[in-house]
């Protein structure tokens, strides 16, 4: 059975924390989607195409990383796609209680759905997309946080 697993988060925008996670997790997956969580409560600093654009640009070249954007429980799109594992990263204690939670309530509400969790490297820890929102805000300078397509946005607006 092909080993799909779902990277879920907001995304707003994605950084190089997460796109160091998915290089580091391809090998052990065969597809891995990078899934938009839409919360119609959540205000959003990227629109959902920017955010799906990015995604997609950064790994044009990556057949086996494709994104994708749902509504609902986390596991219910994964059931809907056939994935078997969820993909997270934790960068700090905090991060591992809050995805332990979330693992384990997802363990119980769907036990063939198994949570890989990658830990970040240290040169990544301090990076979130929460900071490069708040840099973008008041017109500081994030190269060294995302990708290329959000810096091009950037460049553009
Ligand atoms: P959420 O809206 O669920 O917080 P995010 O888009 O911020 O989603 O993040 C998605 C996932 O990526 C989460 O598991 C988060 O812990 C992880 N992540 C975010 N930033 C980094 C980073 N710098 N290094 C490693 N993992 C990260």
């Amino acid at each position: 059975m092909e080993k799909i697993a779902v990277f879920p988060g907001s995304f707003d925008p994605i950084t190089i924390g997460h796109t160091d996670i998915i290089t580091r997790a391809l090998p052990l997956f065969d597809k891995i989607v990078v899934a938009i969580g839409k919360n119609s409560q959540k205000k959003y600093l990227f629109s959902l195409e920017e955010r799906l654009q990015f995604i997609q640009e950064v790994f044009e070249e990556q057949p086996r990383v494709t994104v994708a954007a749902y509504e609902g429980l986390t596991i219910t799109f994964c059931q809907q796609i056939k994935a078997n594992y969820l993909l997270r990263g934790v960068r700090s204690a905090p991060d591992f209680e809050f995805e332990r939670n979330i693992a384990q309530l997802n363990q119980t509400l769907a036990p063939d759905i198994e949570t890989v969790l990658f830990i970040c490297r240290p040169q990544y820890s301090h990076i979130s997309s929460t900071i490069v929102r708040e840099i973008i805000i008041h017109k500081g300078n994030v190269k060294s946080f995302v990708p290329k397509p959000v810096l091009t946005l950037l460049q553009s607006r």
